[in-house]
C-alpha cells in the first residue's frame, strides 16, 4: 500500500487544515465526512433569511505577523478571508451587576481600560501581561518555531485559577465588589475553564492570542471550510461529503476506511479528525493496550452548550463588536450565565441581523432523550428547550431590554445537538478536558501506538482556531517531518 495516501476522517479545522498540509506537500489525500456539508464546528446554518454561524464566532491574533494570521498564510486563509476587527476597546465585556469591564486589544490598551475600574491594580495589571507574554514565548509552536526537546511546558502543570488568585490584591470594585481576578477568568466559557484543571498554558496562550488582535469573519466561518475544500481539491485532494465512516480496519500493508454506504477507502495512513473515544470505536481487529483504551475513555470531556439563535427585525437592535459575557454572580468560574453576540453580515452597518446566546449546559440535563435521532425526538424534548429557552431569554432581555421587540425567529440547539453534530461525546463543546494537575495523562499526542494512526483536532493541543491548526501542523510533522513542515509554513509567513 502506498504510505503517501492518506484517509482522513472528519472534515472538522483539524480535518481541513491536514488534508491541506499534507495535499500541498504531494500526499495523496481524502477526506471523509458524514454529514452534506464540511468544516464540522466551522458550519453556519440558514433559517428564513438569516445566517448563523454554530462555533467559530471569533478568533485571535490575525493581524500580520501574528501566529494565527502567520500560520492561516500557508493555508491560504489570511489574505482570503474577509474579517472585521473587533472593538479595540472591548473585544470582550465581562458583565456582572450592572457594570460591564472591557478587555480590551493590545497590552499596554488591555492595562489603560481596565485601570479606572481598578486604580489600585496597576502592578497585578504588569504581572498579569508580562506573564501572557512569557507563556506565549515559552511556546515555541505558538511563534512558529522547532520545540527543542519535547512538547511539554512548565506552564502546563500549573493551575490558571492559582496564578491568577495569587495574582490580584483582593481589592474589589467598589460598585460590584469583582475582583481583578474575577475579571480576568471572566471570559472562561472560550475554554471551559474551571479553577481545579484549567492549566496556565492554555488560559495564556488563549488569552494572548485575542489581546494581541481579536477578529470575526464577516458572513460566517463557513468561508474558512470553503476555502480549505478548495485548496486541497486544488492540489489534486479529494473531499467527500455524505461519508460517514462505520470501520477502520488493517490490510495487508494500511488501513481499509469503510463508510456507513459501504464504500472502501484503502490507503496507508489515516487521520483521525473525530473524538479519540469515538475513533477507537471505529477500530476493528486492532490490539490496543488496555491502558491505552482505559486512559482515552475514562479522560473527562469539556461541559456542552445551550444556544439560541435570533433573526432580528432590521434596524431595531445595534450591532455590537464585542462579545458580552454574563455573569449571575462574583463567583465567575461557575456562575456564567451567558455568551451574547451579535456576528457581522458581509456588508455590517450599525444595525444587527442575528443574535447568538450560548450557556453552558450539562448532557444530564438532556440524557432522558440520548437515545432519540435528530430529526425525530418526542415531544417533551421541545417542550423542555421552549422551557429553558424562554428563562434564558428572559435573563438575556434583562440585560438588553430592546432585544426583545426586535426577534423574529427562534432557533435552539442542546447538547443533543452537538453530539449528533459533531460526535463528541455527551456534545462536548472542546473535547477531552485539560488537567494541570495530571498533563501527561490529558495531553493528547497525534502519534498513537497503532503505525500509521494519528488523531488531530481538538483534543489534541489545544482546541479553538489556533489550538487545532497548531494541532493540525504537529499531526502533519508526524508524518512529513516536523523541521519540513515548519520551513514550508515559514516561507509563506
Ligand atoms: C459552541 C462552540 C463555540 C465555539 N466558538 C469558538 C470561537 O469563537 N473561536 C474559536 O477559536 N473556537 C471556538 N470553538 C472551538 C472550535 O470551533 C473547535 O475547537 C474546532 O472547530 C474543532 O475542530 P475539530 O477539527 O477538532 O473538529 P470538529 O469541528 O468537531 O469536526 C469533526 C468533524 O468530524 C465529522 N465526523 C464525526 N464523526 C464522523 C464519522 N464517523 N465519519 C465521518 N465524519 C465524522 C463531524 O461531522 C465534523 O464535521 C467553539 C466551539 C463550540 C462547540
Amino acid at each position: 500500500m502506498d504510505w503517501n495516501k492518506i484517509s482522513i476522517v472528519g472534515s472538522g479545522l483539524g480535518g481541513l487544515l491536514t488534508a491541506f498540509l499534507l495535499s500541498k506537500e504531494g500526499m495523496d489525500v481524502t477526506v471523509l465526512e458524514k454529514h452534506r456539508k464540511f468544516g464540522g464546528c466551522l458550519q453556519s446554518f440558514q433559517r428564513d433569511r438569516y445566517s448563523f454561524d454554530t462555533g467559530m464566532h471569533y478568533i485571535g491574533s490575525m493581524a500580520p505577523g501574528q501566529p494565527l494570521h502567520n500560520y492561516w498564510k500557508y493555508f491560504g486563509l489570511s489574505d482570503r478571508l474577509d474579517l472585521l476587527k473587533m472593538d479595540e476597546n472591548g473585544f470582550d465585556r465581562i458583565s456582572y451587576y450592572g457594570t460591564e469591564y472591557p478587555l480590551a486589544q493590545g497590552y499596554d490598551n488591555f492595562k489603560e481600560r481596565l485601570l479606572p475600574y481598578f486604580p489600585d491594580e496597576a502592578s497585578a495589571l504588569n504581572t498579569y501581561t508580562q506573564k501572557l507574554n512569557e507563556i506565549a514565548n515559552s511556546h515555541p509552536l505558538y511563534n512558529l518555531e522547532l520545540p527543542a526537546g519535547s512538547y511539554s511546558n512548565h506552564y502546563e502543570s500549573v493551575l490558571a485559577g492559582s496564578f491568577l488568585s495569587d495574582l490580584s490584591s483582593g481589592i474589589r470594585h467598589p460598585a460590584s465588589s469583582i475582583r481583578l481576578a474575577d475579571v480576568l477568568a471572566g471570559n472562561n466559557f472560550l475554554y471551559a475553564g474551571n479553577p481545579a484543571t484549567t492549566p496556565l498554558s492554555q488560559f495564556g496562550l488563549i488569552n494572548h492570542s485575542f489581546i494581541s488582535s481579536a477578529w470575526r469573519v464577516k458572513g460566517g466561518s463557513q468561508q474558512i471550510a470553503e476555502l480549505l475544500v478548495e485548496g486541497i481539491r486544488c492540489h489534486g485532494g479529494t473531499v467527500l461529503a455524505k461519508k460517514m465512516v462505520a470501520k477502520i480496519e488493517r490490510s495487508e500493508e494500511g488501513y481499509i476506511v469503510t463508510t456507513a454506504d459501504g464504500d472502501q477507502f484503502e490507503s496507508g495512513q489515516v487521520i483521525s479528525d473525530i473524538h479519540p473515544e469515538a475513533t477507537l470505536k471505529l477500530l476493528h481487529g486492532f490490539t490496543i493496550q488496555k491502558a491505552f483504551r482505559e486512559r482515552i475513555t475514562s479522560l473527562p470531556n469539556t461541559t456542552s452548550v445551550f444556544s439560541i439563535y435570533l433573526g432580528l427585525k432590521p434596524e431595531t437592535f445595534p450591532f455590537l463588536n464585542h462579545n458580552v459575557y454574563h455573569h449571575r454572580s462574583s463567583n465567575v468560574w461557575t456562575d456564567a450565565q451567558f455568551l451574547f453576540m451579535t456576528p457581522p453580515g458581509k456588508e455590517q452597518g450599525i444595525f444587527a441581523n442575528t443574535a447568538v446566546i450560548m450557556s453552558p449546559m450539562d448532557f444530564a440535563e438532556v440524557k432522558e432523550w440520548e437515545n432519540s435521532d435528530s430529526g425525530a425526538r418526542e415531544k417533551n424534548y421541545f417542550v423542555f428547550k421552549a422551557k429553558k429557552a424562554k428563562l434564558l431569554l428572559d435573563a438575556v432581555y434583562k440585560r438588553f431590554p430592546q432585544l426583545k421587540e426586535a426577534v423574529v425567529t427562534i432557533e435552539i440547539s442542546t447538547p443533543l445537538t452537538w453530539r449528533d453534530y459533531t460526535g463528541t461525546p455527551e456534545g462536548s463543546m472542546y473535547g477531552i478536558v485539560k488537567d494541570a494537575t495530571n498533563p501527561l495523562k490529558t495531553t493528547l499526542f497525534p502519534k498513537t501506538k497503532i503505525p500509521g494512526l494519528y488523531f488531530t483536532g481538538q483534543s489534541v493541543n489545544l482546541h479553538g482556531a489556533l489550538g487545532v491548526t497548531i494541532g493540525s501542523v504537529m499531526t502533519c510533522g508526524e508524518i512529513l517531518g516536523l523541521p519540513h513542515v515548519l520551513k514550508a509554513i515559514k516561507q509563506l509567513s
